[in-house]
C-alpha cells in the first residue's frame, strides 16, 4: 500500500469513506435598502432587521447591537421599543432603538412579551428585589444600573426618601413619565430630582436638562456611611449628588487608615471623612471649590476636627509634595475618568501612572495605598500593569492586598463587560 502523502491522502484512496466537510458555498450577504416606512410586527411594533454579524452578536449574549449590524435603515425616530428579526424574518426579541447613536439596539427582552407598564413596573421590581437581599435595611444605594438591572439607559440613585434619576437614551427619556409614575408608586419618595444632565446624551441627540420631576427637594440630603453622616446636594452636587458606586470602598478604606492621610479627589469626603475616623489627620485635595465646601461642612458636622481641606489640582500638589519631601501613611486616589473614550486611553493611563507613582513615593513604608479608577476603557489587568510600571519606577515594592469593584448594588453584566468599571485597589507599599 504507498505511504499517504499530501497529494495522496489515504482515506481519499479508500473505497467508501466518507466525504469530507464541504465549505459552505459563499452567499453574499443582502443589504436590505433602508427604509422609508418601518415594517411592523403583528402586535403593530417596529421590526429591525439584523446582518448575520448582529445575529451572531445578539445570540452570543451581548445586549448592545450596533448601526452597522441593521439591515438597512428601519426608517424610524429613535426611542421606539422594536422586534429585533433575522434576516429571514425570525424573531430575534425586542429592544430599545436608538437613531443617532452608534449604539441602535438595547436588549429589553428574548420572549415576544408587551414592553408595557407592567413589564417596567416588574423590571423595577426585580432590580430593588437584590437591594433588599444584598443590603437589608439600606437606604442609600444604587436602585436601578442601567443595563446590569435589565433597564437600559435608565439610572436611579436612591438616597432615603430622595430619588436621582438619570434618562441616558430615547427610549427612557420618552417614557419619563411613566417611570416616575412607577418610581412614586414603588419607593413613595419625598422628591425624584432629574439630573438627565450628562455629555452622553448628546450622542444620543438629547439635551442636559436637570430639575425636580416629582415632590419637593428639602435641600441637601445626608445619609449614613459607616460611622458617618454625609451630605449632598442632589441637585447641584456632581453625578446624582454623589458617588455612591464607591460606598463600600469608603469603609473599608477606614480599616486600613493610619498615622498622616491624604485624601485626592476627594469631592464632599466620601474617603476623606472614613480616613478622619482613624488617622491622626487627612489632607484632602479636591479642585473644585463647591465641594471642598461641602467637604468642609460634613467634617464640621461630623466633628472631624482633622480634617484639612486644599482647593488645589491633585497632579500639582501630588508633584510639590514629592519636591518637598512630605510623607504620608495612607494615601487615597479616586480620580474622574481620565479616558472618555478609546482613542484616550494612552494618555489616560500616563495620568493614573503619574498619580500613582507620586503616591508611592510618598508613602513611608508599610503605607497604604487605595488607589481606583472608574474607566471603563482600562480593565483591571491593565489597571494592574500600570500600577506594577508605577512601583518599578518608583523603585518600592508592593503589595495588593484587596481587588474590589463598585459594590453590590452596581451589579455587572455577564455578556457587557462596561458594567464592570471600577476598579479600586488596596495596596501596601514597603
Ligand atoms: N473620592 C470621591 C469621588 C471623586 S470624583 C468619593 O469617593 O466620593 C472626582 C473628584 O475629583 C471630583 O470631585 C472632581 O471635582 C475632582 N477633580 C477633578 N480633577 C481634579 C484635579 N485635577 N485635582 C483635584 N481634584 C480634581
Amino acid at each position: 500500500m504507498p505511504k499517504p502523502t499530501r497529494d495522496n491522502p489515504r482515506h481519499d484512496r479508500r473505497p467508501g469513506a466518507p466525504p469530507g466537510r464541504k465549505r459552505p458555498p459563499h452567499r453574499p450577504e443582502v443589504i436590505a435598502p433602508d427604509r422609508t416606512t418601518p415594517e411592523m410586527g403583528p402586535d403593530g411594533l417596529p421590526q429591525v432587521s439584523l446582518i448575520r454579524r448582529g445575529v451572531e452578536r445578539w445570540q452570543a449574549g451581548h445586549p448592545w447591537i450596533y448601526r452597522a449590524d441593521l439591515n438597512g435603515d428601519p426608517g424610524l425616530q429613535g426611542g421606539e421599543i422594536v422586534r429585533v428579526m433575522d434576516a429571514r424574518g425570525w424573531f430575534l426579541g425586542k429592544a430599545f432603538y436608538s437613531k443617532l447613536s452608534k449604539i441602535s439596539l438595547r436588549w429589553l427582552s428574548y420572549e415576544d412579551v408587551a414592553v408595557d407598564t407592567d413589564f417596567f413596573r416588574q423590571r423595577l421590581a426585580l432590580a430593588d428585589a437584590m437591594r433588599q437581599r444584598a443590603l437589608p435595611g439600606e437606604t442609600t444605594y444604587r436602585a436601578v444600573h442601567g443595563e446590569a438591572d435589565l433597564l437600559p439607559g435608565l439610572v436611579v440613585d436612591r438616597y432615603g426618601d430622595c430619588l436621582s434619576v438619570q434618562f441616558l437614551i430615547p427610549g427612557t427619556e420618552q417614557r419619563k413619565q411613566l417611570i416616575t409614575e412607577l418610581l412614586v408608586e414603588l419607593y413613595k419618595p419625598r422628591a425624584i430630582v432629574n439630573r438627565s444632565d450628562v455629555g452622553v446624551r448628546g450622542l444620543e441627540g438629547l439635551p442636559q436638562e436637570k430639575g425636580v420631576l416629582y415632590g419637593t427637594l428639602p435641600g441637601p440630603v445626608a445619609y449614613d456611611e459607616g460611622l458617618v453622616r454625609v451630605r449632598a446636594d442632589l441637585l447641584e452636587g456632581q453625578k446624582t449628588g454623589a458617588f455612591l458606586d464607591q460606598r463600600e470602598n469608603h469603609i473599608v478604606a477606614s480599616q486600613y487608615a493610619f498615622g498622616e492621610a491624604l485624601d485626592c479627589f476627594s469631592y464632599v469626603g466620601g474617603f476623606a471623612l472614613q480616613l478622619a475616623t482613624r488617622a491622626k489627620s487627612v489632607t484632602a485635595v479636591e479642585i473644585s471649590d463647591q465641594a471642598a465646601a461641602q467637604l468642609r461642612e460634613n467634617a464640621a458636622s461630623n466633628k472631624l476636627g482633622n480634617v484639612e481641606v486644599v482647593v488645589a489640582n491633585a497632579f500639582d500638589f501630588l508633584r510639590d509634595a514629592v519636591d518637598e519631601g512630605r510623607r504620608f501613611d495612607t494615601i487615597v486616589l479616586d480620580p474622574p475618568s481620565f479616558a472618555k473614550n478609546k482613542d484616550a486611553i494612552e494618555g489616560a493611563l500616563r495620568g493614573y501612572k503619574e498619580i500613582n507613582l507620586r503616591a508611592m513615593q510618598l508613602l513611608r513604608p508599610g503605607g497604604y495605598l487605595i488607589s481606583a479608577s472608574c474607566t471603563y476603557h482600562i480593565d483591571e489587568q491593565g489597571f494592574e500593569d500600570m500600577l506594577a510600571s508605577a512601583a518599578a519606577d518608583a523603585k518600592r515594592r508592593v503589595q495588593i492586598i484587596e481587588k474590589r469593584g463598585a459594590g453590590k448594588d452596581h451589579p455587572v453584566l455577564l455578556n457587557l463587560r462596561e458594567t464592570r468599571y471600577l476598579k479600586c485597589f488596596v495596596l501596601r507599599v514597603l
